[in-house]
C-alpha cells in the first residue's frame, strides 16, 4: 500500500491526512509542534496515527510521498533529507486537486488575496452555485473534497502553496499583483518568488482564464518571457486595447465578448484604488462562469468585507478609526493611505522584514500628520521618518498607541492602524494586534 505522510498538523495537514486516508492509503501525521485538540480528534475519527512535537524519521522517510504545510521551509533538514532521496513533496492542494472535477478558481498575489477570495466566493454563493471556500482562508480543500460535492472551489494560494503544486490546474486564475515578499524564503532572489506566483497558471490550455492587473510592472515583464496559452482577462484602472475591466466615468466597467457590465463605483461596498482592482478581478472572475448582472452588482454592493482589511471600527468625538491590521508590508500601507479622504495619524511598526518605507514617503508627506511606532524595536522606523513628521511617539501596547493617537487627532481625522510589519514581538498574530485595537478604541 502506498504510504503517505503528513508534514504538518494544521487545518491543511488534518484535511489531507482525512482524504489520503479515504482513498485507501497508508497515512502518517508528524507535527514539529502540538497539534490543536480539534485536529487530534479528527484525525483520531479517522484512525489515522499521528506524533506531535517531534519527526521520526524511520516513520517518515519510508514515504511514497509527501503532504508539506505551506508553513514548513524548504530549509528545514527533514526536508532536504526526503529531497536528497528523492521523495515527492507537495502540497495540499495538489493532492486535493486529484480527486475533484470541480471548477478552480485560484487567487494569488502579494496582496488582496483574502480579500478577493471573499469576494468571488460571495458572488458565486449569492448567485446559487454550489461552491466552497478553500485554501488560506475557509477550510481545508482536501476535507471537502473528502466530505462535501461542490461544484466550484474559490481557492486563496500563497506562494508557499503554490512551490508544491505541479499537476494541478487552475480553470480560472486571478494573479493580483506582485511586490517582494517573504524573500528570505527564496533566497533573497525576486525572481524566485515571481516564478512561484506564476505557477499559478502553469498547466492552463487556451480554455482556462487568467485574470491578472495589466499595469503591474513585475506581471507584465513577466508575461512578456512567457509563452502564455491562457485566455487573458487583464483589469486596470484606465482602459488600453485589450483590458476586460476599467474604471471610466467613475463607472465600474467589465466588458468582455460575452458580457458589458458597469456600476457606479460609489456603490461599491469596498472603497479605495486596490479595491476596485479586488472588485474587477471578483467581477471578471463571476462573468468567466456567467453569473448574471445582476447578481454580480448586487453582491458587489453588499459585500461586508473582510476583518482587519481596512476595516472601520468607530467615530469618536469625529474621530474615525480604521483597523488594517492586516496590512504586514509597505504596499498595503500605501493603499491604505491612498484611500483615506483626511488627515491621517497612522500606527506602524512591529516586526520589520526589511522594509523600505520610500514607497509611502509622498502619502506620508501628503496626509500624515501623526504617527505612533509601535514594536520593541522602532530604530527601523525612526532612521526613516525622523526629521520628516513633526509628531512622533514610541509606545510599545495598543492601549498606549490608541490613547496617543487619540490624543495626537484633530477633530476629521482618522486614526489607521496599518503597520507595515509583522505582528510577532508583541501580539500574537495580525487577527490579535487588530483585535486588541478594537477593544482599546471602544474602550475610549
Ligand atoms: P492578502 O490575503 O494577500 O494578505 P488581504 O486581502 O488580506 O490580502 O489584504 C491585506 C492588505 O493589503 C489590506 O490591509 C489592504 O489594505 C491591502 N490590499 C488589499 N487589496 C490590495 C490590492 N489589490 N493591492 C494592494 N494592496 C491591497
Amino acid at each position: 500500500m502506498k504510504r503517505i505522510v503528513v508534514l504538518g498538523g494544521g487545518e491543511s495537514g488534518a484535511g489531507a491526512a482525512v482524504l489520503a486516508k479515504k482513498k485507501g492509503f497508508d497515512v502518517f501525521l508528524s507535527d514539529l509542534s502540538e497539534i490543536k485538540p480539534a485536529y487530534k480528534a479528527l484525525l483520531d475519527q479517522y484512525g489515522i496515527s499521528w506524533e506531535e512535537r517531534k519527526h521520526s524519521e524511520y516513520l517518515i522517510l519510508n514515504a511514497d510521498e509527501v503532504i508539506k504545510s505551506p508553513g514548513i521551509p524548504d530549509k528545514a533538514p527533514l526536508i532536504k533529507k526526503l529531497k536528497i532521496i528523492g521523495t515527492p513533496i507537495i502540497s495540499e492542494i495538489e493532492f486535493a486537486g486529484r480527486y475533484t472535477n470541480a471548477k478552480m478558481i485560484c487567487i494569488t498575489g502579494s496582496n488582496g488575496k483574502t480579500t478577493t477570495t471573499m469576494l468571488v466566493y460571495h458572488i458565486l454563493k449569492n448567485a446559487g452555485l454550489n461552491v466552497g471556500l478553500a485554501g488560506n482562508v475557509g477550510h481545508s480543500l482536501a476535507l471537502q473534497v473528502a466530505n462535501d460535492n461542490f461544484d466550484y472551489f474559490v481557492v486563496e494560494l500563497s506562494s508557499f502553496q503554490l512551490d508544491g503544486m505541479t499537476e494541478f490546474k487552475a480553470d480560472i486564475a486571478i494573479l493580483l499583483n506582485i511586490t517582494p515578499d517573504h524573500l528570505d524564503r527564496y533566497d533573497y532572489k525576486f525572481q524566485n518568488y515571481i516564478d512561484s506566483k506564476f505557477r499559478i497558471l502553469q498547466n492552463q490550455t487556451k480554455d482556462d482564464a487568467l485574470i491578472f492587473w495589466e499595469n503591474d510592472p513585475v506581471i507584465k515583464a513577466e508575461l512578456a518571457k512567457r509563452n502564455i496559452q491562457s485566455a487573458l482577462f487583464p483589469f486596470a484602472i484606465e482602459r488600453s486595447e485589450k483590458t476586460k475591466a476599467f474604471i471610466e466615468k467613475d463607472e465600474l466597467i467589465i466588458s468582455t465578448l460575452n458580457t458589458l457590465f458597469s456600476m457606479p463605483t460609489t456603490e461599491l461596498a469596498l472603497q479605495g484604488m486596490h479595491n476596485a482592482y479586488n472588485s474587477m478581478a471578483a467581477g471578471l472572475a463571476a462573468t468567466i462562469v456567467n453569473v448574471k448582472k445582476e447578481n454580480i452588482r448586487q453582491s458587489l454592493q453588499d459585500f461586508q468585507g473582510v476583518e482587519h482589511r481596512l476595516e472601520y471600527v468607530a467615530t469618536v468625538r469625529n474621530v474615525r478609526f480604521i483597523n488594517d491590521s492586516k496590512a504586514t508590508n509597505v504596499n498595503s500601507c500605501w493603499y491604505a493611505l491612498q484611500s483615506m479622504k483626511t488627515k491621517v495619524i497612522l500606527i506602524l511598526g512591529g516586526t520589520d522584514k526589511g522594509n523600505d518605507y520610500s514607497e509611502i514617503e509622498e502619502l506620508v508627506n501628503e496626509k500624515v500628520t501623526g504617527m505612533i511606532f509601535m514594536g520593541l524595536d522602532n530604530s527601523a522606523l525612526h532612521t526613516f521618518f525622523d526629521g520628516k513628521v513633526k509628531n512622533i511617539v514610541d509606545v510599545k501596547s495598543m492601549e498606549a498607541a490608541v490613547e496617543s493617537a487619540y490624543r495626537m487627532a484633530n477633530e476629521g481625522d482618522s486614526v489607521l492602524l496599518s503597520p507595515c510589519c509583522a505582528s510577532f514581538d508583541l501580539f500574537k498574530n495580525y487577527e490579535d494586534r487588530g483585535k486588541q485595537f478594537k477593544h482599546c478604541v471602544r474602550n475610549l
